[in-house]
């Protein structure tokens, strides 16, 4: 995207492109789920995670915004780490000296924004943790590509938590390409089945030549290369479970005239939450919290459910509605065509809770084949074209919306 945007902007015709490889041997790239953790207890895993795997050796922390910048430089220095703030509010002096005490090792953390990035030129940078997912993959490359460039190893870990993807796409929602780039960074996250390598080569239209061996979170648990048993993933069909999120979503809009946020949507989905809101229908979840989430993330990205948003003096609330694919759910009394995503098996159930009581019912589990030829076939299946532009990078266009991996290929994240 990036180069075509260059070369339309400078208007080179014919010119000849030099690309090097995005693949980076010495990084290991991880996804760690934190949704259970409170903002004081993710801190303190930090802490845990730097003091007794990179000790003494110099790291980076990145943040969504400047508060969290600070709180977290805060607990780092009470937990015994070094580290220094860096973001755009600081006087230009000030960004120097933590620059200058990091990259003289007088402190081994900077905490810093998105700010914080050109002209940094220390090579012995071991980690980089991500606070806050970014708003970009384009970003989230750039920022990790700071480790280990001395080309011993390093470790990227992102810390993930659903609600912060909501938290990022009101903020760039009005941004050129703003949802597009935040969905993508979302994909990378939930898909838990393939390569982390693969999928930074596969979106930046790298070709794939490489072994990741165990360098990511994915192929150390077997859902990598695709050559292992998916970490024991097993590929559901949560068409049903679809159509559950869609009529509670159409019970709040049209009896209660309501909207519903996305934490909102799930609390009902659990039966929790106001009790007006609840369907008299409502079928309960059957899945573990985090496969619901993981499901919800697809079903946005797949255009199923978008996003809404709602302007207020003091934030930008983003509402949950159905989505374009949604058309796909109705038709003839049920819906047509299969929805399948990679799910851990314990959150595949063949007993289903509705009104209290349990029914067999919606028991679909299929083992899985993420083969080219299969994410295609599924793709066409749901009316979606998979399509490759001129560097090679695979699209899934939903109803002229373009996401970047396959409906068929995004799985839970569970902790390490
Ligand atoms: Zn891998």
């Amino acid at each position: 995207m990036v180069i075509e945007d260059v070369k339309n902007i400078l208007n080179i015709k014919g010119c000849y492109v030099l690309k090097d490889s995005f693949f980076r041997d010495n990084l290991r790239y991880a996804v760690e789920r934190v949704d259970e953790l409170k903002k004081e207890e993710l801190a303190e895993r930090m802490v845990g995670t730097i003091r007794r795997r990179f000790p003494g050796q110099s790291g980076l922390v990145y943040c969504l915004s400047i508060k969290e910048v600070e709180e977290v430089t805060e607990k780092l220095n009470a937990g015994g780490v070094k580290a220094m703030p860096y973001h755009a509010q600081l006087s230009s002096e000030a960004r120097k000296r933590a620059y200058l005490r990091w990259f003289t090792d007088q402190v081994q953390v900077i905490v810093a924004t998105v700010a914080f990035g050109m002209g940094i030129n220390k090579n012995s940078v071991r980690f980089v943790l991500h606070y806050t997912l970014s708003k970009s993959f384009e970003n989230y490359y750039q920022e990790t590509g700071r480790a280990g460039r001395d080309g011993r190893p390093a470790h990227c870990i992102l810390y993930l938590k659903f609600a912060d993807v909501f938290r990022v796409s009101s903020l760039t929602f009005t941004e050129r390409h703003g949802l597009q780039n935040i969905y993508a960074m979302m994909a990378y996250c939930f898909n838990r089945r393939t390569c982390r390598k693969r999928q930074i080569a596969d979106y930046f239209g790298d070709s794939w030549a490489h072994q990741c061996g165990d360098r990511c979170d994915n192929c150390a648990s077997g859902g990598g290369e695709g050559d292992g048993d998916g970490g024991q993933l097993v590929e559901v069909d949560v068409t049903e479970d679809v159509a559950d999120l869609m009529n509670i979503l159409a019970f709040v809009a049209t009896r209660q005239d309501r909207k519903l946020t996305f934490p909102k949507l799930m609390d009902l989905w659990f039966g929790k939450g106001e009790k007006r809101l609840r369907p008299e229908s409502l079928v309960i979840c059957r899945h573990s919290r985090e496969a619901a989430q993981t499901i919800v993330a697809c079903l946005l990205v797949d255009g199923y459910l978008k996003e809404e948003f709602h302007f207020t003096p003091y934030s930008t609330i983003s509402y949950v509605t159905a989505g374009p694919s949604s058309w796909l759910m109705k038709g003839g009394g049920g819906p047509q065509q299969p929805i399948r995503y990679w799910l851990p098996p314990s959150s595949s159930s063949t007993t289903k809770k509705s009104g209290g009581k349990q029914s067999a019912k919606r028991a679909s589990t299929t083992e899985g084949d993420d083969s080219p030829e299969q994410m295609e076939a599924v793709a066409s299946k749901r009316k979606l074209t998979l399509k490759s532009d001129d560097q090679g990078k695979s699209k899934v266009t939903t109803n002229g919306e373009n996401t970047q991996k396959s409906a068929v290929d995004y799985e839970l994240i569970t902790l390490e």
